[in-house]
């Protein structure tokens, strides 16, 4: 108690005597200093001081770089090893990663730190010292406060005066490395590169505000093991688990034997004295750890070593029979039989460690690990030590119930006691999809739980990024990170709600309920899918949660809280920021509940709408950073036949799902005239046409399948009548009433990825209208899963007749008459082509502008544009483009079609049409639009940095009701 209490009186002896300062750059000139070769992280931060110290109180502060002569007696703010700084005799010599010295008086504040860096995204991977210095003081000793990325989201307080505290210290980051892993591999899902860049961009510079970074010695150790089977399996197969069926491999129940994902035996004395030699002999001082982060499959092998490393009390030849009996009924966990994970990775640990220090004692090794849910339980009584730093994954997901949370604790807490360093790196950021899940109390409670007791760093995958919808929860992650060790929920709450002013009390309320309706989610979301949680799969369940009813509820509450404020405030605005993040959760949960009718029904239209509903939505919200669009439109794409959508017209029917089919081993299919309409199919099996063959009873079959089907077509055709076929895995040939219509090898003219799309199959003269039709489809596979894997559909083009069409030289027989080229970048020709069986128009490069992309990516970009008059106002109109690329095409199409007053965005009367990438074929894409205007403006956009793009057949054409319908 003496201690404690002398200690206490130290403090505030310290804090009594230290002087805050108060600079009011209103009132005395103040100026940034940084030295005459500042590296980029020293003028990141020069810029970041500048931009808060402008903000917080109007002015704008100036940045000189030596050896510009200080104005006399003005404020210095000095940055890195400026010649102010050592006259201080302040320098970084010798400081740890991330750190940096400080001293401040009445005239100047020095930081100089380890700093380093040549770019923004390098001020993620490399020492920030001075940077996060300078986030430290606006923070703690200024109250800055960001919220979520981008401009609505900083808390910069307005005052007169930046302050800080005299003296000279040291400023250490509280952790060691803080990764919260971005999102990259989404950029072609967004709706522009540029929304893109935007928001990654403003993603980074808030990351780097909570003092996101990894130290990399410290930090970058992926799986150990992945490269192993490649190098050791022929010479030594004892490195490697020994399955219950006698072999040593990757257990085929897992990922279906990939070699990366072995499992090593970890027993084996040959085993871990490799380890330590291949460390050894590929030593690497930037990287100094040994590396035991074990493979995705750990710790499963039944050799004796192994099984005597569990310590079971069951006798061994027991574990290995239940093991094995579970092993060849194909149970993937059928390991859990072996005993506890936990013992035997503990044994592996100090048996390195032990070899480590006989063999270079001077070393005196350091380890990393991985703590595994199958082998995360509590280890009792085990001695580690601080030499060892595990990266803790708890088999953690939403929704968070209490025992789950009392679990961690009591597991962390284990870990804690063989005193190792701990690493928090969960998967449970990945949950919720675009839905406002909330779990901030809970993690605050797992987090703050871990921070007294050996947490030293935090790994989260991934940074989702839903801002808005999750907003809370993903402030309280971020804020922690820095903040001193426990600090308390509801501070965090008070911080964040103050943030939306008089609408504070609503927004607060609106986080209640979303906990509340987050801890009733039950089991069922999460139960039979993938990894225990169902994060892969979550925007085709979360409507289940956040029902219509909810949604409302929710809504009244923002409604609430935007009557409270202003609308154009800024804490207005930061309401519609939660409300987009809402709107936009809820059109994903109308897409989903139509997805599920799409699935049950042959129903497809208000699928396609409600998709359509979405994108655009997004793509009119993209500048609010609300959520990560390309992460959303990714994820959804596993399931979602968006590419099918776009292709589909008003006229579009869905044809049934299970098809007759037929297997073709012999290929004596087509001599036997199996497509002949008159052909007996009445003994064929029928499948789904919606997945592979595999999975209707064909499971190893590889060749030529068989489908066939009789539909109906109207005596009066609304269109020209076109299969449109979802996918075909690999190669296809097609049938309609015993005539070929198509031959498709695989891959398709040179597109690799042709298995996997949608096509148009036109019927052309074969179509018998009035009566029943035969379509016949031959699927050839001969790798993996194979045949129709995606539904099929009749669609009708519509009927365009040259004399309703508005566009003049509509199929470009006339060259390019009525067409205007315009230039956006680079330099492109367009030119009047008979190309593919049609009259077409194909634009091409002939001067690229490398320098300034269009849509931050593309060299060449240009326009067909044509005015058309002979709108009649109010009265709906379809616009259809057939179009198709050459097979080394890189960009995007788009049409845009105008006749709204208003020039500038997306309505009923200002419609746009895009595809991105190959389109190897023709395809027909269409879209209504309601005249807003007596005239119209249509654009046919061609965007790349290589390949050609064709368009034909253009039309504009009155909409009209069909009687056969
Ligand atoms: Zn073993």
């Amino acid at each position: 108690m003496k201690k404690i209490l002398l200690g206490l009186l130290t403090v505030l002896a310290f804090w009594a005597s230290a002087e805050t300062i108060r600079i009011e750059p209103a009132r005395r000139e103040c100026v940034i200093v940084l030295p005459a070769e500042a590296n980029f992280c020293l003028t990141y931060a020069a810029k970041e001081l500048s931009y808060h110290l402008e903000k917080m109180t109007g002015v704008k502060v100036e940045t000189i770089t030596e050896p510009t002569p200080v104005p006399a007696g003005a404020f210095v703010f000095s940055l890195g090893e400026t010649a102010v700084a050592s006259a201080a005799g302040l320098t970084s010599a010798g400081l740890a990663y991330n750190h940096a010295r400080l001293h401040g008086d009445q005239n100047q504040l020095l930081l100089v730190g380890n700093d380093s860096g040549k770019r923004i995204a390098d001020l993620l991977v490399q020492s920030c010292g001075t940077l996060f210095a300078v986030y430290d003081l606006l923070e703690f000793e200024n109250g800055c406060r960001w919220l979520w990325p981008g401009e609505l989201g900083e808390c910069i307080p307005r005052q007169a005066a930046f302050q800080f505290e005299a003296g000279r210290r040291e400023i250490e980051p509280k952790l060691k490395f803080f990764f919260w892993r971005q999102l990259w591999g989404v950029r072609h899902q967004w709706p522009t590169p540029t929304s893109y860049e935007e928001f990654m961009n403003a993603e980074i510079a808030w990351l780097l505000r909570h003092r996101s970074n990894r130290d990399l010695s410290e930090q970058h150790y992926p799986h150990a093991f992945e490269g192993w089977a490649a190098k050791y399996l022929k010479t030594h197969p004892e490195f490697f688990n020994l399955l219950p069926d006698g072999t040593r491999r990757s257990s085929p129940l897992y990922w279906g034997g990939q070699d990366k994902y072995i499992s090593m035996c970890t027993g084996s004395p040959a085993f871990r004295r490799q380890v330590v030699l291949d460390w050894l002999e590929n030593y690497n001082p930037d990287i100094p750890r040994i590396n035991l982060k074990s493979n995705d499959t750990s710790l499963q092998c039944t050799c004796d070593y192994c099984m005597a490393d569990d310590q079971s009390p069951i006798p061994t030849e027991v574990r290995r029979a239940r093991a094995a009996e579970r092993y060849q009924k194909g149970d993937a966990r059928w390991y859990e039989e072996l005993g506890s994970m936990t013992r035997r990775q503990i044994a592996f640990y100090q048996g390195v460690q032990q070899l480590a220090d006989q063999i270079a004692p001077e070393k005196h090794a350091k380890f990393s690990g991985l703590i595994y849910a199958n082998s995360s339980d509590a280890p009792e009584g085990a001695e580690l030590g601080s030499r060892f730093q595990f990266s803790f994954c708890p088999p953690m997901y939403f929704p968070w119930t209490r025992a789950k949370i009392d679990l961690y604790k009591q597991r962390w807490e284990g870990w804690c006691k063989t005193g190792a360093d701990l690493v928090i790196r969960p998967n449970f950021t990945l949950d919720g999809h675009c839905y406002p899940i909330a779990y901030a109390r809970e993690v605050h409670e797992c987090y703050t739980f871990a921070e007294p007791r050996s947490l030293k760093g935090s790994d989260f995958d991934s940074l989702t990024g839903m801002y808005a919808a999750q907003g809370l929860t993903l402030y309280t992650i971020a804020r922690l990170q820095s903040s001193p060790n426990g600090l308390p929920f509801e501070e965090i709450v008070r911080e964040y709600c103050s943030a939306f002013g008089a609408a504070a009390p609503e927004v607060r309320s609106y986080f209640e309920r979303l906990a509340e309706i987050s801890r009733g989610a039950s089991a069922a979301l999460e139960s039979g899918r993938p990894e225990g949680g169902s994060w892969t799969l979550y925007y085709l369940a979360g409507h289940e949660l956040f029902t219509p009813q909810r949604f409302a509820e929710l809504d009244a509450i923002l409604a609430r809280a935007k009557a409270a404020v202003p609308v154009d405030s800024i804490e207005g605005r930061r309401v519609e920021f939660l409300r987009v993040g809402l709107e936009n959760a809820r059109l994903t949960a109308e897409a989903a509940a139509a997805y599920d009718r799409f699935q049950k029904s042959s129903d497809y239209i208000d699928f396609a709408q409600a998709v359509g509903a979405l994108d655009g939505f997004r793509a009119d919200h993209a500048h609010w950073l609300a959520f990560n669009i390309g992460y959303c439109v990714e994820r959804e794409n596993n399931s979602w036949p968006r590419g099918l959508a776009m292709q589909m017209t008003k006229d579009t029917v869905a044809l049934p799902i299970d098809w007759p089919f037929r297997t073709d081993p012999e290929k004596q299919g087509e001599a036997q005239k199996w497509a002949a309409p008159d052909f007996d199919d009445s003994d064929w099996k029928k499948i789904p046409t919606d997945r592979p063959w595999e999975q209707s009873g064909y499971a190893d079959y590889d060749g030529y399948g068989w489908y066939r089907l009789r539909v109906a077509l109207p005596a009066k055709l609304p269109g020209e009548p076109v299969l449109l076929i979802g996918s075909a895995d690999e190669a296809c040939d097609v049938w309609i009433n015993g005539e070929k219509v198509l031959h498709r090898p695989y891959p398709y003219q040179g597109n690799e990825n042709s298995w996997n799309e949608s096509f148009e199959v036109p019927f052309g003269k074969a179509a018998r209208p009035g009566q029943e039709n035969v379509i016949a489809i031959r699927v050839e596979d001969n790798v993996g899963l194979g045949g129709l894997t995606k539904r099929c559909f009749l669609k009708y083009v519509p009927l365009r007749s040259e004399a309703e069409n508005l566009i003049r030289n509509a199929d470009f027989s006339e060259g390019l008459a009525h067409w205007e080229l315009v230039q956006r970048n680079g330099r492109s020709q367009a030119e009047a082509v008979q190309f593919d069986g049609r009259r077409a128009v194909t634009f091409r490069a002939v001067s690229p502008d490398p320098e300034r992309r269009a849509f931050n990516k593309y060299a060449n970009y240009a326009m067909l544009a044509q005015k058309f008059p002979g709108l009649e106002k109010g009265r709906r109109y379809v616009v259809t483009v057939e179009f198709r690329t050459s097979a080394d095409f890189d960009g995007i199409m788009m049409v845009f079609c105008h006749s709204d007053v208003q020039r500038s965005r997306q309505s009923a009367a200002n419609i746009q049409m895009d595809h991105n990438g190959k389109m190897l074929q023709w395809g027909t894409i269409s879209k209504e639009f309601t005249a807003g205007m007596e005239s119209g403006d249509l654009w046919l956009n061609y965007a790349c940095n290589r390949g050609q793009l064709y368009f034909s057949r253009v039309s504009v054409t009155p909409v009209k009701d069909h009687e056969s319908h």
